[in-house]
């Protein structure tokens, strides 16, 4: 696979915002360079939560009878339960918004922003590209250097270039875009285990003191389950070996003990995730804008990853269309500044709610967890409840009319 020499957008990144950013762009007739340095779409271990206003936004914008054929699993509530009582449950049913979130893998998704755009006229998408080096004249950035899948080296002149490279961006380095990055009390170790067919289709949480599990059901038929543990505690885990780890979730959710003995067999079963808030407060220079993690990382609390990540490109799509229009020889950084004030703030917000959630869950002493409980109960009581809840996780967004307008219903992804 070759490269174009020019492009009039490059994004750095084949995630959930880089996939759908190019997409809506080549939809307004927009040349844009993909590259992606994965060869396929599988991913270790991803957030497949697609909150409520993200289903309705993809509906909107097309993708229902994608998303239809491939199947997906609505989740119904979110619960959690402290040393074995639930303290707390919100039915997601009863918020405004009318829709429920749902779970479907991330291929899937990347692969049906994928198959919309690829056989648009000026849609390139590269595979197994890396980028590794910004081209900068005056102060401004004016292309990227890329490591093709040949091990060959190309450059690639742009007008923008966007990093949409996740949460260790790359790009946002290489443009000198400093991250306040806040690394949380605890990690994640996650695994998948087969779901039971009479499972509910609630995400839980399930407390144990200083411990919890996130147990989400996920589509097709399998539980992705979250382990926290604390930060850099991987090594010491590992020391006290598999099966000490193994009993130690089934102490915690003890429905899960068959499922575990049956399915969870090694270490090589487990992903580890690195939890930490970036946060950067500088999103574009002249030539560059940063997406999604690149932007701005949360935590998986309340799976609002993958969530976020749709809507900056949604938002973003318009902004570059306008920046396009103008005439110097790259977008000037200035041109984002009223997208990222916006996008910022809400990301800021969600990150407190995670922030406040986080210390919560660490707690551990027995006084500590018993006046935890005891908030929880309250808060569960409170009809308030769902006003803060609706904020974090359903905060509506535009939809330019013209990304409304440029819909053609996208096919199905390949099975
Ligand atoms: C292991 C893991 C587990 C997660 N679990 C959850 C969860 O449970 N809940 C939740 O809400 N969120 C979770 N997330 C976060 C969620 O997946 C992200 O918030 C979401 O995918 C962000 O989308 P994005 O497109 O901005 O970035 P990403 O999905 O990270 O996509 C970035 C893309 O850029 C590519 N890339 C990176 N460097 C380069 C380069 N140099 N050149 C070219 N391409 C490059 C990567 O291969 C990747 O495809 C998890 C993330 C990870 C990494």
């Amino acid at each position: 696979m070759t490269v174009p020499a020019t492009t009039d957008v490059l994004i750095v990144g084949g995630g959930p915002a880089g996939a759908l950013l190019g997409c809506l762009l080549a939809r307004r007739g927009i040349e844009v360079l993909v590259v992606e340095k994965q060869q396929g779409l599988e991913r270790d271990f991803r957030g497949e939560t697609l909150a409520a206003p993200s289903a309705v936004t993809l509906r909107r914008l097309g993708f229902g009878p994608a998303l239809t054929e491939h199947g997906y699993l609505e989740t119904t509530a979110v619960s959690m339960r402290m040393e074995g009582r639930q303290v707390f449950r919100v039915d997601y049913s009863r918020f405004p918004v009318g829709v429920l979130p749902i779970d479907i893998p991330q291929p899937a998704l990347i692969g049906m922003f994928n198959e919309a755009a690829a056989g648009l006229p000026g849609h390139t998408y590269a595979a197994g590209t890396a980028f590794t080096g910004l081209l900068q004249q005056d102060g401004a950035v004016h292309g990227a250097v890329l490591k093709l899948p040949d091990g060959s080296r190309a450059e690639v002149r742009t007008r923008l270039l966007v990093g949409a490279d996740g949460r260790f961006s790359k790009v946002r380095k290489a443009a000198g875009l400093a991250a306040d990055v806040r690394p949380m009390q605890r990690d994640f170790l996650s695994f998948k285990l087969p779901r039971p067919a009479d499972w509910g289709t609630e995400a839980e949480l399930v407390v144990l003191r200083d411990k919890h599990l996130v147990v989400l059901p996920t589509f097709p038929d399998y539980l992705r389950v979250g382990h926290n543990l604390p930060k850099r505690g991987l090594g010491d885990l590992r020391k006290e070996g598999f099966e000490a780890f193994r009993d130690g979730i089934a102490a915690i959710d003890p429905r899960l003990a068959p499922l575990l003995a049956e399915h969870l067999l090694s270490w090589d079963d487990t992903s580890f995730l690195e939890i930490f808030t970036a946060e950067v407060p500088t999103w574009s220079r002249d030539g560059l804008v940063l997406l999604g993690d690149a932007s701005h990382t949360v935590t998986p609390i309340l799976g609002q990853g993958v969530n976020l990540a749709i809507q900056d490109a949604v938002c973003l799509a318009p902004v570059i269309a306008r920046a396009l229009g103008g005439t110097g020889t790259v977008v000037p950084g200035s041109a984002f500044d009223e997208f990222a004030a916006g996008r910022r703030r809400h990301k800021a917000f969600v990150t407190r709610f995670q922030r406040m959630q986080e210390a919560a869950l660490a707690q551990h002493t027995p006084l500590r967890t018993a006046l935890r409980r005891l908030r929880f109960r309250t808060l569960n009581s409170l009809p308030a409840k769902y006003r803060i809840f609706d904020k974090v996780i359903n905060a509506p967004h535009p939809i330019d009319p013209v990304d409304l307008r440029t819909t053609e219903p996208a096919p199905a992804p390949a099975a």
